[in-house]
């Protein structure tokens, strides 16, 4: 009796040692080992890795299969073609004239997709083009990537369908504040479909503001909203879906010094601005720039899908900076945002509104009533100050117009807290 369970003994530690079990497979078992939880046990250690990547796709990674570690590593093979240039495209909302001067028509869409194929400009996934600046993969000598920014339900519903056809990998940068908030917003749900489709989920912060302005914060307070922002956004996406998150967008393409160092905090492999140029092996990942289409300038877009522009390090701001940056604003203070100043701007980018009558435009302030606004059809930018200073309380903003006889509004709400209050409602 004895004997068979030595037998026994030696054939599982046979087993194991057979199995060479690699750190993966380890990870992948480790939920399986039952943990008692009963009160006196050693806690648990907070698990020190990144959330587990997405789940590889077929058309995402064209892709080595995961090299399982061993003792003794093979030579590495990979020749890679540091000569190799990668142009970013850029877009927000496909949905043609209805979506603003940020948003492009599915046709034009898609054609766009049609003269990369034509042109040879091989699309390939961030993933892909993250290992070719390590040095671990390579990647065709004209290569582009495509991301799409902000959240809006139109990448789900007319971008996916096009980029599936071309088997086209995309990244997908979310500002966290905007999901599910109805009308044209995505969803937690449509982000996990995503997601389990392959495509790469970046941040872009959680309320979508020029980084580069503290709005009267101190710089304790700024940091700590900066913080919040950048790497508030991507701990809740990875908690949100499960992915690890390693790239940035920032709002507007706008970074400073500071917003930079926050940026390196969180850990972000590579960042993207929107100023077109060639990407280059060597370029700055915090600087990574974009061609963004802009309905008034397809002249920019133009030039990735010649695969021309500037070739990075380019530090240069792209002519229509100042014309993407009032496209990209949104709203200001930002929908649910708590400041100080009792005097504040307000404005908002009407693209979104569609065609209407501006002869109707108004603006109405809770608790406040109509407050003349100025309006400009260029930018489609309207803006006003209230006429007296601002009590602290809450405060939504109505914009509203006549289109035919239809009538079209917008609305969002901010808060004013007294200014020695702001730091202790930020830390809270
Ligand atoms: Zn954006």
């Amino acid at each position: 009796m004895k004997r068979i369970l030595i037998l026994l003994l030696l054939l599982t530690v046979g087993f194991f040692a057979l199995k060479k079990w690699s750190p993966d497979t380890l990870r992948k078992i480790a939920h399986l080992i039952p943990h008692s939880g009963k009160k006196g046990d050693a806690p648990e250690p907070q698990p020190a890795l990144p959330p587990p990547e997405p789940a590889p796709v077929a058309n995402q990674s064209s892709g080595d299969p995961k090299q399982v570690p061993s003792s003794t590593p093979a030579p590495k093979t990979v020749t890679v073609d540091k000569t190799a240039q990668v142009v970013v495209l850029c877009y927000h909302r496909v949905e043609g004239a209805a979506g603003g001067a940020l948003s492009i028509a599915p046709e034009v869409f898609e054609q766009h997709m049609q003269r990369l194929k034509d042109r040879g400009i091989a699309v390939i996934s961030m993933q892909d083009f993250l290992a070719w600046r390590r040095n671990e993969k390579t990647i065709p000598p004209k290569s582009a990537l495509i991301t799409i920014d902000d959240g809006y339900v139109s990448a789900f519903e007319n971008a996916r369908p096009i980029l599936k056809k071309f088997g086209y990998p995309w990244t997908y940068f979310i500002y966290t504040k905007f999901v599910g908030t109805g009308g044209k917003s995505i969803t937690w749900e449509q982000l996990g479909t995503l997601r389990d489709e392959g495509v790469e989920i970046g941040a872009h912060t959680a309320s979508h503001q020029n980084l580069r302005d503290p709005r009267g914060k101190n710089a304790e307070a700024f940091e700590a909203w900066l913080n919040d922002e950048i790497i508030g956004s991507k701990q809740l996406l990875e908690k949100k879906l499960g992915v690890r998150c390693s790239v940035f967008a920032y709002p507007e393409g706008r970074y400073s010094a500071k917003v930079l160092d926050v940026v390196k905090a969180a850990g972000f492999e590579a960042s993207f601005t929107v100023y077109g140029q060639r990407v280059t092996h060597g370029a700055n990942a915090e600087k990574i720039g974009r061609y963004a289409w802009l309905s008034r300038r397809p002249q920019d877009m133009e030039m990735a899908l010649n695969f021309t522009g500037p070739l990075s390090p380019s530090e240069a701001e792209p002519p229509a900076a100042a014309e993407l940056a009032s496209a990209m604003l949104l709203t200001q203070p930002a929908n649910g945002d708590t400041i100080s100043d009792s005097a504040p701007v307000l404005k908002a980018n009407l693209g979104s509104l569609g065609e209407f009558d501006e002869s109707t435009l108004t603006l109405r302030l809770s608790g406040v009533g109509p407050v003349p606004a100025k309006f400009d059809p260029e930018t489609k930018i309207i803006e006003a100050r209230p006429p007296q200073p601002l009590k602290p309380g809450e405060y939504t903003v109505f914009v509203s117009a006549k289109s035919g006889q239809k009538k079209v509004e917008t609305q969002w709400s901010f808060k004013v807290v007294p200014a020695k209050g702001l730091n202790a409602t930020l830390n809270r």
